[in-house]
């Protein structure tokens, strides 16, 4: 009885922070199982509820006791790409009505980021929100015309590595890699309508899906890859791709401006773990410098706060005019499975937890 009464009470204060947080929800996924030649040793997360994860012995210096979470979602190792994406497409399609949408991914490296956020791109099934929402997009704005919408679009995707702005989109850009440097500066700056500019960014018109296929496939091409020793291919940098889309109805004049930015970002592992040194400690500090810098903005605009630190990283900085006001955001918090990586499964369920405002924090015994 005493369970299910500190159940409802959880469920209740959700609830009631689901009212007052307004335009944020952290939806947690949990991918499935890699055997990659190790033997299983066990899954530390289950889920009771779409909405609930349960997180076993995964506070290492209490192996008696198991966490749970609640989020506005949560999704098991058998969602499909589009059973996540079923989720999402009702905020996809609030850039079109003139919101500014913001969709994250965040997690240690190997937690799914980049499967959630782009996907493989040889298998239709398996593509993710980036080219879902491409399509998504270009289908209603084609439906759409018939009512006497234009539409058009403009897309830029950049990356930022160590508090540095590079241009994903650069053409007969040669080398990949950290090591190359970009000689172009990137300042950021908002205008007086509440838009990001970087100066010198390549802006790209898309007209149709091929467009965006080829946009992507450069991109993919010139994102920086580091090394360290949990993942040859794990990505050191933020990777922030921005649709900006402009409608005008030549029947009614109705205008719309929306924005969509789809962000994967860098792998949140903590230092101790990634075993960095030299340049990769640098940069895992850099790292974590920006992802709290994120979480700290978050909070704070859910708390709303009068001062909103958007200028502690690049990233927030960038993203500043789609956070906060009347903009949307949606986290991913992408966790891996495995026991070998219960500590850093708890870490981000965790940060999650803070950005959804929702860590109730009551303990269960197990069973
Ligand atoms: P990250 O971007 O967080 O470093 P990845 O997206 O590269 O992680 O995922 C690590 C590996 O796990 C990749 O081989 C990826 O294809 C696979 N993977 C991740 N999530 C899923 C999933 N939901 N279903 C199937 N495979 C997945």
């Amino acid at each position: 009885a005493r369970i299910s009464e500190g159940e409802a009470l959880r469920k209740k204060l959700h609830n009631t922070i689901l009212e007052l947080k307004g335009n944020i929800r952290v939806f947690c996924r949990v991918r499935p199982f890699i055997t990659d030649g190790n033997e299983y040793d066990g899954s530390v997360v289950s889920f009771p509820t779409s909405t609930d994860l349960v997180g076993r012995g995964i506070d290492l210096t209490n192996q008696t006791q198991s966490y749970s979470f609640t989020f506005d979602r949560v999704f098991g190792p058998n969602s499909s790409q589009q059973d996540v994406f079923v989720e999402i497409s009702q905020l996809v399609q609030s850039a079109l009505d003139g919101y500014k949408v913001c969709i994250f991914a965040y997690g240690q490296t190997g937690s799914g980021k980049t499967y959630t956020m782009m996907g493989r791109r040889s298998s239709e099934d398996e593509k993710g929100v980036i080219p879902r929402s491409l399509h998504q997009i270009f289908e209603t704005t084609r439906a759409l015309t018939s009512e006497g919408w234009e539409y058009s679009m403009q897309a830029s995707m950049l990356e930022i590595y160590n508090e540095t702005i590079r241009d994903l989109l650069l053409s007969g850009r040669p080398g990949v890699g950290p090591e190359t440097s970009n000689s172009k500066q990137y300042n950021i700056k908002h205008d007086q309508s509440g838009n990001t500019i970087v100066s010198d960014l390549t802006i790209e018109e898309v007209h149709s899906q091929g467009d965006v296929d080829r946009i992507l496939r450069q991109a993919e091409q010139s994102r920086s890859v580091g090394r360290t020793q949990m993942n040859e291919q794990s990505s050191r940098s933020h990777c922030v791709f921005t649709l900006r889309i402009s409608g005008i109805n030549k029947k009614t004049e109705q205008q719309v401006q929306g924005v969509l930015n789809l962000i994967d970002l860098a792998g949140s592992e903590r230092l101790a773990k990634s075993g960095a040194t030299g340049d990769r400690l640098k940069e895992t500090q850099a790292i974590n410098k920006s992802l709290s810098a994120l979480s700290d903005v978050i909070f704070s605009l859910a708390k709303k706060e009068d001062h909103v630190p958007f200028r502690n990283s690049k990233l927030t900085y960038l993203l500043q005019p789609c956070l906060g006001g009347d903009s949307k955001t949606l986290m991913f918090v992408n966790v891996s499975p495995e026991a070998s990586s219960a500590g850093e499964t708890l870490c981000s369920l965790r940060f999650a937890a803070r950005v959804n405002a929702c860590e109730i924090g009551i303990p269960r015994r197990q069973t």
